[in-house]
């Protein structure tokens, strides 16, 4: 397993890590498998949708965040429940295939690591399984 990090600036942000992934594909030299990718965190997530145009990532923070907003009256103790919320809404993990050594995205898809508790320094893990021939 492989692992990088994202440094986040804000409290709720969603970072493209879509090229950190394809180089841990690539230097993997797998062909063709499938391509985890796991937040070890409990206030952080991974999702794929558009990267094309930045105000799709802004329509889904803000919506996650009138979904769910900072300050309600929540029983968890250090006043963070909406990022684990979020969190748990969105996932800690996606799985995408593998085919001639690039990850199978659709035109518009990238990997996007989702903050909801930052700014923090944050950890991403990627495994890559190689399919059987
Ligand atoms: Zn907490």
């Amino acid at each position: 397993m492989k692992n990088f990090s994202v440094r986040t600036k804000q409290r709720i942000e969603m970072v493209d890590v879509t090229e950190q992934v394809q180089q841990i594909v690539r230097e993997s030299g797998v062909r063709s498998g499938v391509c985890l990718v796991f937040v070890p965190h409990t206030t952080a997530a991974i999702t794929i949708n558009e990267g094309a145009d930045s105000s799709v990532r802004l329509d889904i923070t803000e919506t996650l965040s009138e979904l769910v907003p900072f300050g309600a009256s929540y029983h968890h103790l250090e006043g963070n429940s909406d990022a684990h919320i979020k969190a748990s809404l969105i996932g800690p993990s996606v799985t995408i295939p593998v085919e001639n050594g690039r990850l199978a995205l659709g035109t518009w898809q990238r990997v996007f690591f989702c903050e909801f508790d930052g700014p923090r320094a944050r950890q991403i893990f990627v495994q890559i399984v190689e399919a059987k021939s």
